[in-house]
């Protein structure tokens, strides 16, 4: 199939203006590198996605469904296939009783934000993860303390054999950064969580206070994608990072954060190379200094 061909049917599916091509993955990831998507779409609401996931199937283009790209690093040689991206349609926050349900490209700052107001309880520790709700599920996001699989009751997914099914955080096996998503990829389309009850003042502080831990041990004035590495069991990575005398280590503009050596940040024009470069020499060293594997938390699209 030609390339025009193949444009017009995805604009006919998502929407004239939703189709992009080759378009830097820098402006559609934390880390603001990368090269570009052939094709980069916007899928406006369900029934397009629904239509789309077959269809792309059908050509045996390669897909990947980005979220807020906030853990992602894209090869600097691009993705020669079509990034999805889910849009207005799966944003939608909704409260009824004690759950809060969310389209999976809401915003899960918005969500716990919203929670937070209404006296809900449970999401304080995603106030500071810049993922959407579908990333936060894929990932089991957390920090201090919590995390999605705590408060998850029912994400719906979209399979890739055109299954919808509705999944508890058992059935998604939600463990440590880990869902079996991983292993049988599926597109979450919203998720309801279960909250508690409790005084939004009260809420709001604890909010406030791990917000003021982020800004004091995190370099979040730079581009990054949050933790590089996942905890090896037993260590914290950015202290094992830091003994092994890599703070302040970099490839190019990719920096170990000498704030948080647990962040891998892009102080310029840091390449995805630069980063994958340094991801790569951090490993090693802590490797042969304490022994320990460290695995990557970010994703990584494309050839490396
Ligand atoms: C400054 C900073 C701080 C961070 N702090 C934390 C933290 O405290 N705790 C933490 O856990 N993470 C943290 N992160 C990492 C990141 O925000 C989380 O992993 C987040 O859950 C990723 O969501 P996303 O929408 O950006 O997903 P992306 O980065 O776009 O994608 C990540 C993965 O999720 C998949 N995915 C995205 N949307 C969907 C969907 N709808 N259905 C199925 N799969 C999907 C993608 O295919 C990809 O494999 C931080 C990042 C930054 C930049």
């Amino acid at each position: 199939m030609s390339d025009t061909d193949l444009i017009n049917k995805l604009k006919e599916i998502a929407g004239d203006g939703n189709v992009l091509c080759d378009e830097p993955m820098s402006k559609h990831t934390t880390f603001k590198a990368g090269g570009a998507a052939r094709f980069f779409v916007t899928i406006p609401h369900e029934e397009s996605l629904k239509s789309m996931v077959p269809y792309l199937q059908s050509t045996g283009l390669p897909f990947f469904l980005a979220g807020k790209g906030s853990n992602l690093l894209v090869s600097d040689k691009g993705y020669d296939g079509v990034i999805l991206r889910l849009g207005s349609g799966f944003e939608r926050i909704s409260f009824s009783g004690n759950e809060v349900t969310a389209g999976a490209a809401a915003s899960l700052i918005s969500m716990a934000a919203a929670a937070a107001d209404r006296g809900f309880s449970g999401l304080e520790f995603a106030s500071g993860i810049p993922g959407s709700v579908g990333g936060a599920v894929f990932m089991n996001a957390g920090a201090y303390g919590g995390e999605i699989c705590q408060c998850l009751k029912d994400a719906e997914i979209l399979f890739l054999d055109g299954s919808t099914e509705h999944c508890s955080a058992e059935d998604l096996k939600l463990s440590y950064r880990y869902s079996c998503l991983k292993d049988r990829p599926g597109c979450v389309i919203k998720a309801v969580f279960t909250l508690n009850e409790d005084d939004p003042e009260m809420i709001r502080g604890r909010m406030e206070e791990y917000k003021k831990k982020r800004l004091e041990k995190q370099p979040l004035e730079y581009p990054s994608a949050g933790s590089t590495f996942k905890r090896p069991e037993g260590f914290f990575a950015g202290k094992l990072i830091s003994d092994a005398g890599l703070s302040g280590e970099h490839v190019g503009d990719a920096y170990v954060s000498e704030k948080h050596c647990g962040f891998i940040v892009n102080k310029g024009n840091a390449t995805a190379t630069d980063i994958h470069q340094l991801m790569v020499r951090v490993q090693s060293r802590v490797k042969e200094y304490t022994g320990v594997t460290l695995e990557p938390e970010v994703i990584m699209l494309g050839e490396f």
